[in-house]
């Protein structure tokens, strides 16, 4: 097992990783940029280490900062979290070959599961179904034209090299093509560096299903079963919860079986989630996540794992500490992402925290590295908290949730609570009854109207 661990990374995920070091007995490595250095990832940590100034691309991304920040502090193992450089093969080859280890799959199957067109040929070839779409990346105009035709419309215009639900564009009829086409391209080149596209069938009422998987790199692979990110706006998830509320046991057998066989076979390590929309009773693949996502607390609840602990296990080359059988869901929990952003545009809110309380009790967790005082950076993400809660059924947890959320208290800045308070209120979300495009729709009528 590793001595020490640095964690490349800031906010509620670094401390996530941080607690689990400490109860392994690891010692934490926190890195920060200028900006940070009153963080609590750094106050939490047994050491850190100054990378950068405040700009992600020359701290939290810059990948000499953080090789140096290993040899100073003599780190065996670099936990990336979610975002930043986690999903970057590039980071994975260069650390390695410093002899330092990555906790998460190799560079190669990050490599495939990154560039969207090779990952849909992968799962096509290990048995994952997909969503119907072109064959590869589609070049030009009037290719996007032909396929369109074929497939029938609407479609669905996607970065090859996407993530973050940028590069994306719907076109519900051929006159929309053109300019769906072209804007795809532009914000994939201006977000990525490459304007390749591809092509899918847009479905109309889809949820969002991720299966939970877990590979020891050796061959074997499990599933957690599945989690429900269909509340959505802009293609990014707000409220998650695991189990799906609409999936049956014998489906959610099917589908985890055939992911977590995949796993086995591409002898994958560590955690990853493969992600589905899914449409009258099918499922299609979308993309493979490599990482830990921001949502895996919602499965911890439900099997009593600990998700960090297992990905730092199986980089030390231990196996995994749970088989198939062991996996028994229990209960159902929600998360819902608290952002430092303003109703009803969402337009970030940085600022300097008056007031911070935390909601506690049964079956309520708070991952979050606000306190008192500290002022929010305006250079990161905005998100500054995840409320997870865990009842003994989804009544349960919808209760509690509308509990703890009553309880929070975060004063100075706006925040994303008041839309939950009132999602809780409808009865489309009491039943479970949504699809991906379910908050959009809702937020058109309720709140920018
Ligand atoms: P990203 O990597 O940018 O997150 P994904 O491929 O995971 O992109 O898609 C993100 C979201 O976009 C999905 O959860 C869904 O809401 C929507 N989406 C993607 N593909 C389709 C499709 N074929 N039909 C309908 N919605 C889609």
């Amino acid at each position: 097992m590793f001595d020490k661990i640095l964690i490349a990374n800031r906010g509620e995920i670094a401390l996530r990783v941080i607690r689990a070091c400490r109860e392994m007995g690891i010692t934490s490595v926190a890195v920060h940029s200028t900006a940070d250095a009153d963080a609590m990832h750094v106050r939490m940590a047994d050491e850190s280490v100054c990378i950068g100034p405040p700009a992600g691309a020359q701290s939290y991304l810059s990948i000499p900062a953080i090789i140096s920040a290993c040899e100073i502090t003599g780190a065996q193992a670099v936990h990336p979290g979610y975002g930043f450089l986690s999903e970057n093969a590039n980071f994975v080859q260069i650390i390695e070959d410093h002899g330092i280890t990555f906790i998460g799959p190799s560079a190669e199957d990050i490599r495939t599961m990154g560039d969207k067109i090779t990952a849909k040929d992968t799962a096509k070839r290990l048995g994952i179904p997909v969503v119907p779409g072109s064959d590869g990346g589609v070049p030009d105009i009037a290719t996007a034209k032909v396929v369109a035709a074929d497939m029938g419309y609407p479609v669905i215009i996607k970065a090859t090299a996407g993530g973050g639900g940028r590069g994306m564009k719907v076109a519900e009829t051929e006159a929309d093509l053109e300019m769906a086409f072209s804007t795809a391209r532009s914000e994939a080149k201006a977000a990525f560096g490459n304007d390749e596209v591809y092509m899918e069938k847009y479905l109309q009422k889809p949820r969002h299903i991720e299966v939970q998987v877990f590979g020891d790199g050796k061959g074997n692979g499990v599933h957690l079963a599945e989690r429900d990110c269909s509340l959505q706006r802009r293609h990014q998830k707000v409220f998650e919860e695991a189990p799906g509320p609409c999936i049956s046991p014998e489906e959610r057998a099917r589908i985890g079986k055939i992911c977590a066989d995949a796993v086995g076979e591409m002898s994958y390590s560590g955690a990853g989630t493969v992600e589905f929309l899914y449409e009258d009773g099918e499922f299609y693949f979308i993309e493979m996540n490599t990482r830990l996502q921001v949502e895996h607390p919602v499965t911890e609840a439900i099997f009593g794992v600990d998700l960090v602990r297992e990905q730092i296990r199986v980089a030390a080359g231990q196996p995994l500490s749970f088989t198939q059988e062991d996996l028994q869901i229990n209960g159902h929990a929600i998360e819902v992402r608290i952002n430092a952003e303003k109703l009803p545009n969402f337009s970030p809110c940085p600022g300097k925290i008056t007031a911070y309380h935390a909601p506690g009790g049964l079956g309520v967790r708070m991952d979050s590295a606000l306190y008192d005082g500290y002022s929010i950076p305006p250079y990161y993400d905005s998100l500054i908290g995840k409320l997870i809660v865990h009842g003994r059924d989804r009544p349960e947890a919808l209760a509690r949730l509308s509990r703890a959320l009553g309880e929070l208290i975060v004063d100075g800045i706006d925040t994303t609570v008041p839309l939950f308070h009132a999602l809780l209120e409808e009865p489309d979300v009491q039943s479970g009854d949504y699809g991906i495009h379910w908050l959009e729709r809702w937020l058109e009528e309720n709140l920018q109207g």
